[in-house]
């Protein structure tokens, strides 16, 4: 496999391959229709162990899997065999940084027609290295989208799909053209959903807040680790309840949480200061342990860090 090294590489019909050697064709059910699932899964590179540690990693295939079954799609490799091709492109791809896995999941026949029954899938996958995505020091200044957050009823948020990042593009472009760094989608009835690509979290009398799981949300594993990590190493009340707008407005902390975004402090909302301003307490607490714990430094979480090498 001649390719840059370190550099992206793909796993594609089966085998691994330089990332320009995996290409689909314009007929592909997925690129006409959306039909595409996938993953974003973080490897954090530990340089004492000089190793990558990647973060959950069981839990995003598993949602993965979980998810095909409402696109109805089957393909080949189980669960296990997704995580092996995951920790088999690290060691292809070479990088000692951090880097981003991408699995997708799609329906890669050439077929007319939008239905997801009868239309074969395949697996395919790539790895990207990956620094910030989002600022975590200074506060995101964030506004409320005038685009409304996708029903589940509609085009299911529950599914990391490829069809409903539509829904994330236009609101993540309306708040930066408008100066912002990131948007707030509301829901149908007007509370609080998420980020353009991340949960969100608000800090109101020393308790954590955040939409349920059935609020048109993607249920997120960083999510799932604040919700654990806060309720389990740090003893912070965690409430799952919908969210009003004005909420945002007046609650003491606010922060984004993802994949991508990790743990991302809110500085205003529609220029409207969140607390002083500043990262507030109980958020520097948590994106400081987040951080521990996705590098492999904190013992009783080191089970949620699949070691490559
Ligand atoms: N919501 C949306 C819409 C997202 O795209 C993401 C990123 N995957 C998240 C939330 C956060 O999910 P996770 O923590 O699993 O990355």
């Amino acid at each position: 496999m001649a390719a840059m090294h370190p550099g992206p590489v793909a796993y594609f019909n089966g085998k691994f391959v330089p990332v320009e050697e995996a290409k689909i064709s314009i007929m592909t059910h997925a690129f006409n229709y959306g039909t595409g699932l996938f993953e974003g899964i973080r490897g954090y590179y530990n340089v004492e162990e000089d190793n990558i540690l990647i973060f959950r990693l069981p839990e995003h295939v598993d949602r993965m899997m979980r998810n095909a079954k409402v696109l109805c799609m089957d393909i080949p490799e189980d669960g296990a065999a997704i995580e092996e091709i995951c920790l088999e492109l690290v060691k292809k791809s070479g990088f000692k940084e951090g880097v981003y896995i991408r699995p997708i999941i799609y329906k890669s026949e050439q077929s007319l027609g939008p239905t997801v029954l009868g239309v074969a899938s395949s697996l395919c996958c790539y790895i990207i290295k990956l620094g910030d995505y989002c600022d975590t020091e200074k506060g995101l200044d964030v506004a409320v989208s005038s685009w409304r957050r996708l029903s589940d009823n509609a085009i299911p948020t529950r599914l990391k799909s490829t069809g409903s990042y539509i829904n994330s593009s236009l609101s993540a472009s309306e708040a930066k053209s408008a100066g912002f760094h990131e948007a707030i989608f509301l829901r149908e009835d007007g509370t609080v959903a998420e980020g353009s690509a991340m949960n969100l979290f608000m800090v109101h009398g020393g308790k954590l807040i955040t939409p349920p799981v059935n609020a048109d949300i993607l249920v997120g594993i960083t999510r799932n680790t604040v919700i654990e990590l806060a309720r389990e190493a740090l003893g912070i009340e965690v409430v799952e309840r919908p969210i009003a707008r004005t909420e945002l407005y007046i609650c003491d902390e606010l922060f984004f949480c993802g994949t991508g975004a990790q743990v991302a402090p809110v500085r205003s909302v529609d220029r409207r200061l969140i607390g002083k301003g500043t990262t507030g307490v109980i958020t520097k607490k948590l994106q400081d342990l987040y951080f521990n714990v996705v590098q492999g430094k904190v013992p009783e979480y080191r089970k949620w860090c699949r070691e490559v090498y």
